[in-house]
Parts: structure tokens; C-alpha cells; sequence
């Protein structure tokens, strides 16, 4: 893995987890409004199945106290009795009932809750302007409200319900008609209550996650770690194969590499029964150009003219390679007319260089002698037979005068 394969992993990996965590965040706010909306509901029903009881019984009398005090807006005869025994007592209507759940309740959970109506009596139960909404939206068949909202400067979910007549009503409320909306109760949850379960969640959610990142980023950089020093190891491995393969002087293959390279082409060449050529290249006076520019001047004339040669074997059939001293050799998967063909653009190549050679017998620059020979293999010979009909050919072009390319007639 490259450092920046590691990097872009990593950064995805942290997007993924961050993606995730969002998805996460946002379903449990998703999952605190559905609680909240439940919660609310549960209220309501409850608060509905009480009135109903009271109904039920046109009302209930209850001891008068210093905090159950008459109802002002409750103008019935008997409101207010007194038992045999002298206690007072005073008619409970659902909607004063309501009331005093109502206040007894937002003390102890802050869950709040009210009773309010188009025209209510007292002036407390009036809509306020979320609620007069709510009670518009009913009436035209609305089920329930809910949405989050601010009380005197604090944050509420709220939910609010109709409240329809039904036969119990009917005991106190004869104008009425069963199924009407009348009103209705709206809960308010305090959105701290949410935010607590959100929070906490958040908090958990935050911890899970950031373990996941630091664990997934410490597997990517292990194994970016591993494969780094594998990689590392291959490269030297390579560098090592290299070494052993590649001559350092011209960095050409080296006689090691070309006989293996020979032997698998000449097995091929076998098999189908295809000419296989080589040729045998020989710097001319290389000894007098030694002798008379020194050994420095000659590497960096072998450097040369190897570089020179190199350029005209790119297909994967063919090789040039050292074979020592100041000795080239080619194999190629070619016939005898088309390798005639390179070894003369070789040897013009070499000339064309116009490196001086003030020894030479034969040019003032630096020349080469080529044998080159080919064969098709048969099975009752060996791939040395091919190098030593073009050695045979490089001889004769010595010694037929040098800077020429002699071709091997078996
Ligand atoms: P001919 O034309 O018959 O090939 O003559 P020649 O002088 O080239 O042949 P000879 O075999 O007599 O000499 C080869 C010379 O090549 C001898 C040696 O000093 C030189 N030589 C071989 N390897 C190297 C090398 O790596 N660097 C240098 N500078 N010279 C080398
Ligand atoms: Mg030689
Ligand atoms: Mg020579």
C-alpha cells in the first residue's frame, strides 16, 4: 500500500464512521420525539379516561380545603353541601379536576398540561396562540399536533389532542352534541427531559464511535506498516537479483543472464521449429584504444557503444547483452536475412557514433566486427552449437579486415 493508498483509506474511513455517527445522532433525536410523542399521548389518555370517570358521576364532591376551594365557574344547585357530621363538601367538575391534576403534576414531573377550549369560562383555560391553531386544525378532522415550542421562555415538545363529546358529557352538558370537539388538552414534555436521554446517548454514541476510528486506523497503519517493510525487503530482494544479472560497467544483461536467456529461447525455437540467430560483436583494436587513451577513456567508450546498441532491441524474443571484455551478443528470434539486416544497422550505428580511435588500423573511429549465424534447432544438437558458428563468423570478419559483419555458412 503507497502512503497515499494509506491516507485516502484512512479518510474514508473516518467518513464512514462519521457518516454513521451522524445517521446515528439524527435517529436517536428521531427516536426522542417518537418517546416524547408516546409520553404525551399516554397523558392525554389518561387525563381523558379520569374525565370521563368524573363525568361519569356528574362530578365528585371532595372536602372543601384551603387549596380545593368551590368552583366560581361551576353554577349548579348543590355545589357545595355539608354532611350530617358537618363537613363541607364541593362539586368536582372534570374540568376542574382536570386543573388540579394539572398543577399537582407540573410540580412533580414538569410535564405540564391544559385544559383550554374555544370559549372557555375561566379566563385561565383561553388557547394560547399554538393551542388556538391546534383547536382550528381539529375541527377539520385533525387527530393530534405536535411540535416543539417555547412557555414563558422555556423549550417544550408539545402535543395536543381534541377533546370530543361523548355520553357522559351529556349528564352536565345538555346543548351538546356526541362526537363534537369541545377543546382540547395540550401536554408540554420539557425539551430538557429530551435532551438528557440525547445527550447521554450522544455521549456513548461519541465514545463507540471515536474506539471504532482508532481501532480501524490502527489496523490500516499496521498494515501499511507491514507492507512497507514487505515491500521494502522486495525491493532489495530485486535490487540484489539485479545485481546478479545486470553488468555494472554497461548495465546491459550480463553473460549469466544471456546464457539462461539463450537457452530458454533456443528450447522454444525447438519446440516450433523456428530459426534462432545470434550475433557475436567484438570492438576492433580495443587493446590500442586502451593503450593509448587509457582504461577510463576505454569504460566510458564500452559505456557507449553499449548504449548505442541497446537502442534497437525493445521486443521481448530478443537480447543484447555483455559478454565480456569488450565483447556484445545478441540473440534474436529472426532468420538469417533479417538478422544480417540488424547486425549491419548495428555496426553502422557504432560507426556513426564518430568516437575517435587514433590506434585504429581501419578507421579513425571506433568500429565493431560482427559474426552472426543462424539456426534452426534440431534435437541432436545444443544451444552452444549457435555461439560457436557465430564466433566462427566473427573470426572471419577479423579477419577479413575489420568493421564488417561476417555471416556463418555451415
Ligand atoms: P581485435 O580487433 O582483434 O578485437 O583487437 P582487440 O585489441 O580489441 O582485442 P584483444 O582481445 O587483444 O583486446 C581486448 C582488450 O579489451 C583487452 C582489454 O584491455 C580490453 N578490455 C577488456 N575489458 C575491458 C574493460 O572492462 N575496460 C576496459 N577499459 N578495457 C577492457
Ligand atoms: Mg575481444
Ligand atoms: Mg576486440
Amino acid at each position: 500500500m503507497r502512503r497515499i493508498t494509506f491516507l485516502v483509506y484512512t479518510v474514508l474511513w473516518i467518513l464512514l464512521i462519521s457518516l454513521n455517527l451522524y445517521q446515528q445522532v439524527t435517529d436517536t433525536k428521531q427516536y426522542a420525539q417518537k418517546i416524547a410523542t408516546r409520553q404525551a399521548e399516554m397523558f392525554f389518555d389518561h387525563i381523558v379516561s379520569v374525565r370521563k370517570w368524573n363525568a361519569s358521576h356528574g362530578g365528585v364532591y371532595v372536602p372543601i380545603t384551603e387549596k380545593t376551594q368551590p368552583n366560581p365557574y361551576l353554577d349548579v344547585p348543590n355545589r357545595d353541601v355539608e354532611t350530617t357530621n358537618g363537613k363541607r363538601l364541593t362539586l368536582i367538575n372534570p374540568a376542574y379536576m382536570t386543573r388540579q391534576l394539572a398543577e399537582m403534576n407540573e410540580g412533580s414531573s414538569g410535564i405540564a398540561f391544559h385544559l383550554t377550549g374555544f370559549n372557555p369560562l375561566r379566563p385561565e383555560n383561553r388557547p394560547d396562540l399554538w393551542e388556538s391553531e391546534a383547536l382550528l386544525a381539529f375541527q377539520k378532522g385533525q387527530k393530534s399536533v405536535s411540535d416543539m415550542g417555547t412557555i414563558n421562555g422555556r423549550s417544550y415538545y408539545r402535543y395536543m389532542a381534541p377533546l370530543t363529546v361523548d355520553e357522559s358529557c351529556l349528564n352536565c352538558h345538555q346543548g351538546y352534541k356526541v362526537g363534537e370537539v369541545r377543546g382540547g388538552i395540550s401536554v408540554s414534555i420539557p425539551s430538557a427531559n429530551m435532551d438528557a436521554f440525547v445527550n447521554e446517548r450522544l455521549e456513548h454514541l461519541i465514545i463507540t464511535h471515536a474506539i471504532v476510528t482508532l481501532i480501524g486506523s490502527i489496523v490500516l497503519l499496521l498494515s501499511y506498516l507491514a507492507q512497507a517493510r514487505l515491500s521494502q525487503r522486495l525491493d532489495k530482494a530485486k535490487s540484489r537479483l539485479q545485481l546478479a544479472y545486470l553488468d555494472s560497467l554497461t548495465l546491459l544483461p550480463n553473460r549469466r543472464y544471456y546464457d539462461a536467456f539463450v537457452k530458454r529461447e533456443w528450447k522454444r525455437a525447438l519446440r516450433h521449429q523456428y530459426p534462432i540467430s545470434m550475433i557475436m560483436i567484438d570492438i576492433d583494436f580495443f587493446k590500442l584504444y586502451n593503450d593509448n587513451l587509457g582504461h577510463i577513456e576505454g569504460d566510458h567508450c564500452l559505456r557507449q557503444v553499449a548504449r548505442t546498441l541497446k537502442r534497437f532491441f525493445r521486443r521481448p524474443g530478443d537480447l543484447i547483452a555483455r559478454y565480456g571484455g569488450e565483447e556484445f551478443c545478441v540473440v534474436a528470434a529472426c532468420d538469417a536475412e533479417q538478422i544480417m539486416v540488424l547486425a549491419e544497422i548495428l555496426r553502422k550505428a557504432v560507426e556513426s557514433m564518430r568516437l575517435p580511435h587514433p590506434a585504429s588500423k581501419v578507421s579513425e573511429f571506433v568500429t565493431i566486427s560482427l559474426g552472426v549465424a543462424t539456426i534452426v534447432p534440431g534435437d541432436d544438437q545444443a544451444f552452444e552449437r549457435l555461439l560457436h558458428c557465430a564466433d566462427q563468423a566473427l573470426y572471419d570478419a577479423k579477419a577479413s579486415g575489420r568493421n564488417r559483419v561476417g555471416q556463418y555458412r555451415g
